[in-house]
């Protein structure tokens, strides 16, 4: 099989389309909603009864008649309702007002509420409407059921569950909610270069940073991470690995994809039987970087996605955010699996020229007036201390020979 190497643009489109062509995750769990945060959403949540259940003030004030009001009448306040109760006493008729407060129901006859701030009550004891004020039918009222009707769908199926959604499904009564098991994400680093972190290291040795990394992305996409032994760069580890890395929903390889002598993993992939979707991207850092799926066992019809990442930390983060995310968020279940980009204004001039779309670690900075950003001096894609002091990449398209100071660019969020 031959080499492919696809514009950014396509390469992304490849992941979605897989992405997107899976089936949802067959595995759901129940879970407390002390711990549904970050979970993927298996069962849609249902409005418990109308939103709000009650025509509900939404100011301190006074329930009234608007038309009262809008006719210049005198009210007599006849009665005071508070949140967390309900007004006992007869509809109220024309003439006369009842003192509310924030969250409680709007007494029977009464269509508006005229704000505290907005009301005289003058010698007479009458209230009227402060001058230069009116109040409209409706005003300072949500109508019951105006959020929502009654098991009405309120969160769909395949929502990443974050605080906002928590306190919807709390308001709801969700003690427990279904999510989507998580997805098992196998995590294969390879490089004879690389020791693990207890170890005594020579000089010319590395520690192995990416599985670590990599773990951590995962986690973050709602995957649970499994980090195999590193392989050596050879056929028999690279073998050994992925065959045990096909059991996983997905597996990632680190390293071992560039054009070097031991860069062995696509040999390796295409030996165990795999598809290879794509052999790299006309990105940079990131070039190299792999993707592919492979039949879980003979049998079955299962696929197990992967990817080859190479190496570089700066390269590894970038293709995950770029590529493996989006194919991770689909596997845990969730329907919105694009990357995240922002717009921003570059700080400062920027010489490009290349080629290639670049994703550079960069630092976003917003003030009131502008969301800019700027990017970090780096030695390149094995610059960790570097990618270390980013808040996202900007991404600079290829083909440009300079960007201004002031341009808008995208960045590519963390
Ligand atoms: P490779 O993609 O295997 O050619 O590796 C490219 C560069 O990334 C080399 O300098 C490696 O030492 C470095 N590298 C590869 N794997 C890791 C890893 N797991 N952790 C940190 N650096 C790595
Ligand atoms: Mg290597």
């Amino acid at each position: 099989m031959r080499e492919r190497v696809l514009e950014f643009e396509e390469a992304l489109a490849e992941v979605l389309r897989h992405a997107l062509a899976g089936p949802p995750p067959s595995a759901k769990e129940r879970v407390s909603i002390t711990e549904a945060a970050g979970r993927v959403l298996a069962s849609a949540v249902r409005a418990e009864r109308d939103q709000p259940p009650f025509a509900r003030s939404t100011r301190d004030g006074y329930a009234v008649r608007s038309g009262d009001v809008a006719a210049g009448r005198g009210l007599r306040i006849v009665g005071s309702v508070r949140a967390g109760e309900q007004w006992r006493g007869d509809e109220v008729r024309s003439g006369e007002a009842i003192e509310i407060m924030t969250g409680a129901p709007a007494p029977a006859g009464t269509d508006a509420v005229l704000m505290v701030e907005h009301a005289t009550v003058g010698d007479d004891g009458l209230l009227r409407v402060a001058a230069g004020r009116a109040l409209g039918p409706g005003e300072n009222i949500v109508a019951q059921g105006a959020e929502a009707r009654a098991d009405a769908e309120l969160i769909p199926v395949g929502r990443r569950l974050g605080a906002a959604e928590i306190a919807m499904a709390a308001s709801c009564g969700y003690a427990q909610m279904d999510v989507f098991a998580r997805p098992r994400v196998a995590i294969v680093a390879t490089g004879d270069e690389l020791v693990e972190l207890d170890a005594e290291l020579e000089s010319y040795q590395i520690r192995n940073s990416n599985s670590y990394a990599l773990a951590a992305l995962v986690g973050e996409e709602d995957g649970e991470a499994v980090r195999f032994p590193t392989a050596r760069d050879v056929m028999s580890d690279l073998r050994e690995r992925i065959i045990a890395g096909r059991e996983a929903d997905l597996l990632l390889l680190s390293g071992g994809v560039s054009m070097g002598k031991y860069d062995l993993v696509e040999q390796a992939l295409r030996e165990a039987g795999a598809e290879l979707i794509f052999t790299g991207a006309w990105i940079q850092p990131g070039k190299p970087v792999v993707f592919g799926r492979m039949r879980r066992d003979q049998s079955e019809r299962k696929w197990t996605y992967f990817f080859g990442l190479p190496g570089n930390p700066v390269s590894t983060e970038v293709c995950f955010r770029l590529f493996v995310a989006p194919m991770l968020r689909a596997l845990a279940g969730q329907t919105e699996i694009s990357p995240r980009f922002v717009e921003a204004r570059l700080a400062e001039d920027v010489k490009s020229g290349a080629r290639v779309t670049r994703f550079l670690p960069a630092v976003i900075e917003s003030d009131w007036q502008h969301v800019t950003v700027r990017l970090v001096p780096w030695q390149g894609s094995g610059n960790l201390a570097a990618n270390a002091r980013a808040s996202g990449f900007v991404v600079l398209p290829g083909g440009v020979e300079r960007f201004a100071a002031g341009e808008s660019v995208r960045v590519l969020l963390r």
